[in-house]
C-alpha cells in the first residue's frame, strides 16, 4: 500500500472512532513511525510501505482508535517549544498550562527561587529553567515514576545544574524552605465529571486529573499550606477550572491573599495568581 492511501484509510479509521482530529492524528502517527515530518508526507505520497512499517502502524492506529492519546504513542509531547519525553505515568502536558510558565517567569526576580509542586513530567519546571537560567528551580511529586520521566527530561533539556526534584506529597519535602514564586497544575477536575470527559482522559494518570470535594481539594490544600513557603511578597500561581473562580477569589482572601485570576486565550479563567501580603 501506497503512504497516501494509507492515510485515507486511518483516516477514516480515526473518523468512525469518534476522533475530532482523525486527519491530524492520522499524519503525526504517520511521520512518527516512518521518522518524516508533515512536508515529507507530501514529498513521499507515492512511498510504499513496506510490511514492518504497515505492521507498526496499524498496531498504533488501533490503539489510538481505542483512544489512547497521541503522545503516549509518539512517547513525546511538545510544551514551551520544548520536546518532552510522556508516559502514561504522567499527565500530558496541555497548552494552557504554559501560562503558568509565563507567569512564573514574569514574578520571579533575578535569581529567585521558584518550586513545582506535582511536577509530573517536570513541564513547567523545566521550561521555567530553560527559560530562566538564573532562577533556582525546585519541583515536587508525590508519583516515583512520575518523577523518573521528569529527571529524564531534565537531564535531555538542560544541563546538569537543571531543575532539583524531590518525592513527597505538596511541600512535605521542603520544610524551613521559602521560594519566591510557588506554581502548580494540580488534580482540578471534579470526579463527578468522569463518564462525561473525552475518553482519552481515562489512559492519563487519574490521580493527575481529578481531586475531591468536586475538584478543589488539592487547590485548597496548596493555598492552605503555602504561606510559610513563601519569602513576603511571594506569589502562588495555581492552574484552575474555570468554574472555580468565584470561589478562589473568596476563599484565598481568607487566607492571606490578594486574589487575581487570569484567563486563557481561549477566554476561559486558568491561573490564580495569589499574593502573599
Ligand atoms: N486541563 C486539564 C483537562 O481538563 C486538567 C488538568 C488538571 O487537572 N490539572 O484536561
Amino acid at each position: 500500500m501506497i503512504l497516501s492511501e494509507f492515510l485515507t484509510s486511518l483516516q477514516s479509521q480515526f473518523a468512525s472512532a469518534g476522533i475530532a482530529t482523525a486527519r491530524l492524528d492520522a499524519e503525526v502517527l504517520v511521520c512518527h513511525v516512518l521518522g518524516l515530518d508533515r512536508a515529507g508526507i507530501i514529498m513521499q505520497h507515492n512511498r510504499v510501505l513496506n510490511d514492518e512499517e504497515l505492521h507498526e502502524l496499524n498496531d498504533l492506529g488501533t490503539r489510538r482508535a481505542g483512544r489512547v492519546p497521541v503522545a503516549y504513542l509518539t512517547g513525546k509531547k511538545e510544551f514551551y517549544s520544548l520536546e518532552f519525553s510522556v508516559t502514561p505515568d504522567v499527565l500530558i502536558p496541555r497548552p494552557e498550562t504554559e501560562f503558568l510558565v509565563d507567569y512564573a517567569i514574569y514574578y520571579a526576580p533575578q535569581g529567585g527561587r521558584v518550586l513545582d509542586i506535582g511536577t509530573g513530567s517536570g513541564a513547567i519546571a523545566i521550561a521555567v529553567k530553560h527559560t530562566r537560567r538564573d532562577l533556582e528551580v525546585y519541583a515536587s511529586d508525590i508519583s516515583e515514576k512520575a518523577l523518573k520521566v521528569a529527571q529524564v527530561n531534565s537531564h535531555t533539556l538542560l544541563d546538569d545544574n537543571g531543575v532539583r526534584f524531590f518525592r513527597g506529597d505538596c511541600f512535605d519535602p521542603f520544610h524551613g524552605e521559602q521560594f519566591h514564586v510557588i506554581v502548580s497544575n494540580p488534580p482540578y477536575v471534579d470526579p463527578a465529571l468522569k463518564n462525561s470527559l473525552q475518553d482519552e482522559l481515562s489512559h492519563e494518570p487519574q490521580s493527575a486529573l481529578f481531586a475531591g470535594d468536586c475538584g478543589r481539594a488539592i487547590i485548597v490544600k496548596i493555598i492552605d499550606q503555602s504561606h510559610p513557603f513563601l519569602y513576603p511578597g511571594g506569589v502562588v500561581l495555581i492552574e484552575i477550572g474555570a468554574e472555580m473562580k468565584d470561589f478562589i477569589m473568596e476563599y484565598g482572601p481568607r487566607r492571606g491573599y490578594d486574589i487575581s485570576i487570569a484567563s486563557d486565550y481561549a477566554g476561559f479563567a486558568r491561573v490564580a495568581v495569589l499574593k502573599r501580603r
